[in-house]
């Protein structure tokens, strides 16, 4: 056969072909590796995860990112990690501040809608759950530490978080700055928190007047404390996968 040369409009033809097809095997393979990576080198920064996931690397390694978790959650906790993000593209998170996880599913949704384990199916109530644990980060900048009350939109006129309110509607969670607050003392992380006994407001003065918030053990991690205290930056963080009795909350 005899061979082309160089400079034929074939020969240029063909090669063009050839680079687009190795180009697109190696993007498709990168994309590919990117998956696995995390579950390789472990660079997936902390994240909350969605209610129910099990231990991290396994967690990593068995979400398919299907995205059913996603579909279900009524107040759109769930997202989906984009590939600036760092590593670990497309696996389930939630970033508390922005969107907390409030049950208002009622039966842990996520939980159940998950194909692969991946979230603990024998978890069955919100109270099973634990997401993490919450933390009072900066206790001194605490409305409630400094007896100072909260009138108005507990994260201002521009949050887009939802929050359910049973008292208005239980089946529909509303925007949280439709719920405006007129608080003599604040205690909204206390107020707003899904888990009975999950938190508490304790008197640090004899005359009752300035009080601490204190994490108890029922704590899941929600994240809704986290989201709803007015301060900027919150005053209560949540620390991912973080159990009871590891250290202090
Ligand atoms: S438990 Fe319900 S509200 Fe919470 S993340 Fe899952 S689906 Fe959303
Ligand atoms: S919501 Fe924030 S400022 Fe208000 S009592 Fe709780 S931690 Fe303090
Ligand atoms: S204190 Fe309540 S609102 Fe805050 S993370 Fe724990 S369970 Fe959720």
């Amino acid at each position: 056969m005899s061979k082309l040369p160089n400079s034929s409009p074939r020969y240029q033809a063909s090669r063009r072909r050839f680079l687009r097809t190795v180009g697109l095997f190696v993007g498709v393979l990168g994309a590919s590796l990117a998956t696995f990576l995390p579950v390789i080198a472990k660079w997936v920064p902390a994240r909350l995860r969605p209610p129910g996931a099990i231990d991290e690397p396994e967690f990593l390694a068995s979400c398919i990112k299907c995205g059913q978790c996603v579909q279900v959650c009524p107040v759109e906790a769930i997202r989906l990690a984009d590939i600036d993000e760092a590593m670990g593209i497309g696996v389930p998170y939630i970033d508390a501040r922005a969107q907390a996880c409030d049950f208002s599913c009622d039966a842990v949704q996520c939980i159940l809608a998950c194909p692969t384990g991946s979230l603990n199916h024998t978890i069955v109530k919100k109270e099973e759950v634990r997401m993490g644990l919450a933390r009072v980060a900066s206790p001194d900048k605490c409305l409630a530490t400094q007896g100072l009350g909260f009138k108005g939109q507990a994260r201002g006129a521009d949050f887009q978080g939802l929050l359910r309110y049973t008292e208005i509607d239980r089946w529909n969670p509303i925007p949280v700055r439709d719920h405006p607050y007129d608080l003599a003392l604040c205690d909204l992380c206390v107020r707003e928190c899904p888990i009975d006994n999950a938190i508490s407001l304790q008197p640090i003065d004899t005359e009752g007047k300035r009080k601490m918030p204190v994490i108890n053990e029922a704590c899941v991690g929600c994240g809704v404390c986290e989201m709803i205290c007015p301060v900027e930056p919150t005053v209560i963080v949540i620390d991912e996968r973080k159990m009871w009795g590891e250290g202090t909350a």
